[in-house]
């Protein structure tokens, strides 16, 4: 990683003003971005991730303290891999859920063969 200078100071610049003006617990956030750049996370990103929908939200200061936690404590999304799985073949194809009874895709993932499945941390 190239990074030269504040992570902390270079993700308010990425805020609109009146949510910079939001951000009151400056030393618990730079933590946060600071933790949360070490686990890979790009400044943009972070910035994306904390400040999405947020229309309508009573307090976005607060709302984007807790989304940077939960950054600080999980590592970024990765693109999905280009090769799935092989298909077990008993779930669906296609979105490699589970069947329900009516032969349709389930909510659940296929434990066998969705992508996601093999890459929970523990
Ligand atoms: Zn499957």
């Amino acid at each position: 990683m190239t990074d030269t200078g504040d992570p902390v100071r270079a993700f308010r610049e990425t805020l609109p003003l009146h949510l910079r003006a939001q951000l009151h617990e400056t030393q618990r956030i730079g933590g946060l971005v600071y933790a949360a750049t070490q686990r890979g996370w790009t400044i943009p990103a972070l910035s994306t991730e904390a400040t999405r929908n947020l229309g309508g939200i009573v307090n976005p200061g607060g709302v984007i303290t807790s989304r940077l936690e939960h950054c600080a404590r999980h590592d970024p999304p990765v693109k999905p891999p280009k090769t799935r799985p092989e298909w077990c073949g008993v779930c669906d194809p296609d979105t490699r859920h589970v069947l329900d009874v009516n032969g349709y895709p389930d909510a659940a993932r296929c434990p066998q063969c969705h992508p996601l499945m093999g890459k929970v941390h523990a």
